[in-house]
């Protein structure tokens, strides 16, 4: 048993297509224990700190444009082994190679050039997930 920590982002096209409760019930379904959850506007600092190794790309601008399109909803998730879990939940990056089954693969495709909409982020380790819910979780520090 390794229990851990994550941080759960549905992105602003989640929320707007309406699979907030979709990606709630795969979290749930599967007994994690949802710890901290809120809708909130990302700030273009506050994705600077999350995205802090994507900043240099030339695909940064439409990746912040993305993400401050419209609220988000932010979750801290717990249980045993979830940081690797969660993210076989999502499927790979790019929608188009997600399997179906996956958050990815059920709710988003690929989508002409610009930022890449794939519903949901997750910590991809345990100094990610610290690091990430210092930056949506502030108040809980
Ligand atoms: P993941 O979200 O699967 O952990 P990354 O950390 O590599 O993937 O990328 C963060 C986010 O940046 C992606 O989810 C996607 O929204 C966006 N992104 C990554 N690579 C590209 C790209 N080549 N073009 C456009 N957007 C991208």
């Amino acid at each position: 048993m390794s229990e851990e920590r994550t941080l759960i982002l549905i992105k602003p096209d989640g929320v707007q297509c309406g699979h907030v409760g979709h990606v709630l019930s795969r979290i749930e379904n599967r007994r994690y224990e949802l710890k901290a959850l809120k809708m909130i506007n990302a700030t273009k600092e506050q994705l600077r700190q999350h995205y802090s190794q994507l900043v240099d790309k030339p695909y940064y601008p439409g990746i912040e444009e993305f993400m401050t399109s419209g609220p988000l909803v932010a979750i801290i998730a717990e249980g045993d082994e979830i940081i690797e879990t969660f993210r076989k939940m999502a499927g790979p990056t790019n929608p188009s190679e997600a399997m179906p089954g996956t958050i990815r693969g059920d709710f988003a495709r690929a989508w002409g050039p610009g930022p890449i909409k794939n519903v949901v982020h997750s910590s991809d380790s345990r100094e990610s997930a610290e690091k990430e819910i210092k930056i949506w979780f502030p108040e809980r520090n």
